[in-house]
């Protein structure tokens, strides 16, 4: 600050991870888009929680506080599915989990209500706030919590990809409008704005399933970028107000988040701690587009990136590429070309984008016939990347959607050769999750017709290129609906078609505002009403994952 000249920052943002400055790391591009609006930024990482010497390390703001979590919700970050307190933290200098609160969006905000005059508004932000943006079940508490907006006492919250909503707030702070028409934004507020539904409140939702499923449904709806209305939900006697969600972003606007330029490297202060170990594998990696369609129950990317893909133009991707390839460490290989699941990238639906298809799945139970499933616009960026001079490696390590490879008749194939032959760097993820029909359909995956197929293609041209090369399956124990006997089931169809031993077995963990989760909390099936297995004793849960890992056949 002193070298820059500036007496103190317009915008001060609060992490929980170290921090790292990189295209992958939120709070990093939600800096970088505020400095390029010509706002002065400072950045605290992991402050020490007990003092005030971290927290005013920049003074404060003239404009807000922004706070996030990081990149991980903090729960899910210190704890692992069966609530035992986990040891080590990619995102912490050393490694060790020792610096990020549980609830740290709560407790960072608190910190700042303490120690700052209280001058400046609390803004949360990152996945921890977003997904816990109205009454949600938390499983840490087995509880329905309130809005996190509540419990943090703080002003206003940023939902999913916060970087233009947070110039956006900027600029009108700065020029004194009034943000609270903004889209993308939750505040508190005595009135329910005019034209706003209600949905269940926070005590109805408490008392009863059924209201909880009801607002549950209702979120989804208001969520979506394409025609998602504002709605309000009451907690005793004021509204959480949430506003219609910010519009997909255009790939020119996705392009202009990526033309920023960053060190790739963890600030000096944090490195002084040592080092972090999220840096080996996002150091040198290219994402190439946000959101998924797949919109499992289980998972919350949808919620929080968006359910409609959108992708990078491949010229943005590649002078990228070409900012790697100078970089003082980059050695040859870009380790991932990727984004929440690798080969959606270049895929769309208008009807999606105009929101005239609301209900439908798009990969569930099959892929719909209306999504333009191409590979041919990938499989060209892999052939580019691959080519530029100083790249030695390219790799896909993302996890890709098989189905979707099966479904693309006319160019699935020559995308597979293409990724077979140049960019697996020993292991390709799967992500199949189970094989029972009545777990897939809770999970909202698709059957494993599409699995086989895949895995003899893989094989076959994985042969014919004369490598070493595998598959990794990801699978999934005590989803809610997912019984010991299913698991059984899982591991002799395993043993039959697959012939492994499974390494990435992961518990279910119910992480806020997915639909799995609701199942979860009711014990019932969304949808049906029906009412369904949940598995909540911890050792059970072991045991249903034990099953898949044991060596012994
Ligand atoms: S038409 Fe098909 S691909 Fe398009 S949004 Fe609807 S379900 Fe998805």
């Amino acid at each position: 600050m002193n070298s820059l000249g500036w007496d103190r920052p317009d915008v001060i943002l609060v992490t929980g991870d170290a921090y790292i400055d990189s295209p992958h790391i939120g709070v990093a591009v939600v800096g970088k888009a505020l400095v390029n609006a010509g706002f002065r930024v400072g950045i605290i990482s992991q402050p020490d929680t007990n003092s005030g010497t971290d927290i005013l390390g920049l003074g404060e703001p003239a404009l807000f506080w922004g706070v996030t979590g990081g990149s991980i919700d903090s729960m899910v970050a210190n704890y692992t599915p069966v609530k035992k307190r986990r040891k080590s933290d990619d995102y912490t200098p050393g490694g060790m989990n020792t610096r990020r609160p549980d609830r740290a969006v709560i407790v960072y905000t608190n910190l700042i209500r303490r120690f700052s005059q209280g001058t400046a508004p609390v803004v949360l932000g990152g996945i921890e706030a977003s997904l816990r943006r109205i009454a949600h079940y938390d499983f840490w508490s087995d509880s329905i919590r309130r809005s996190i907006l509540f419990d943090a006492k703080a002003d206003i919250l940023i939902y999913g990809m916060g970087e233009y909503p947070a110039v956006e707030l900027a600029q009108r702070m700065t020029s004194g409008r009034d943000y609270r028409d903004m889209r993308g934004i939750c505040f508190i507020s005595r009135d329910s704005p005019a034209g706003y539904g209600e949905i269940p409140s926070y005590e109805d939702v408490c008392a009863s399933r059924d209201a909880f499923t009801e607002m549950f449904h209702a979120f989804y709806r208001g969520n979506d970028q394409a025609v998602g209305r504002g709605f309000c939900q009451r907690h005793s006697d004021r509204f959480l107000v949430h506003n219609p969600p910010w519009p997909t972003l255009t790939e020119q606007e996705l392009d202009a988040v990526h033309a920023h330029v960053y060190e790739r490297e963890v600030h000096p202060h944090d490195l002084a701690r040592g080092q972090v170990k999220a840096m080996e594998t996002i150091r040198f990696s290219l994402t190439t587009h946000r959101g998924c369609m797949g919109r499992c129950n289980f998972c919350s990317i949808s919620v929080h990136e968006g359910a409609a893909v959108v992708s990078r133009s491949e010229d943005s991707i590649i002078e990228e590429a070409v900012r790697l390839v100078g970089h003082p460490q980059f050695k040859g290989t870009i380790q991932d070309i990727g984004g929440p699941t690798a080969n959606m990238y270049g895929m769309r639906c208008t009807r999606k984008a105009a929101g005239t298809c609301r209900d439908r799945r798009c990969l569930y139970p099959a892929p719909c016939p209306g999504l333009d499933m191409s590979h041919r616009r990938q499989a060209g960026l892999l052939r580019r990347l691959g080519a530029l001079p100083g790249v030695r490696k390219a790799f896909v390590a993302s996890g890709i959607r098989h189905d979707l490879v099966c479904a693309d008749t006319p160019h699935g194939g020559d995308y597979m050769e293409e990724l077979v032959k140049h960019h697996v760097s020993g292991q390709l993820k799967l992500a199949p999750e189970h094989c029972v029909p009545a777990v897939l359909e809770r999970m909202a995956k698709p059957g494993c017709d599409s699995l086989l197929e895949f895995r003899d293609l893989f094989t076959r041209l994985t042969r014919r290129a004369g490598k070493r090369q595998f598959l990794t399956y990801y699978f999934l124990a005590a989803h809610p609906g997912c019984t010991e006997s299913d698991m059984v089931l899982l591991r002799a169809y395993i043993d039959r078609h697959l012939k492994i031993t499974p390494e990435q077995v992961q518990i279910f963990t119910p992480t806020p505002s997915t639909y799995s989760t609701l199942m979860y909390c009711t014990g019932r099936d969304p949808f049906s009403g029906e009412p369904i297995h949940v598995e909540r004793d911890p050792r059970r849960k072991q045991r249903q994952k034990d099953i898949l890992t044991r060596k012994e056949r």
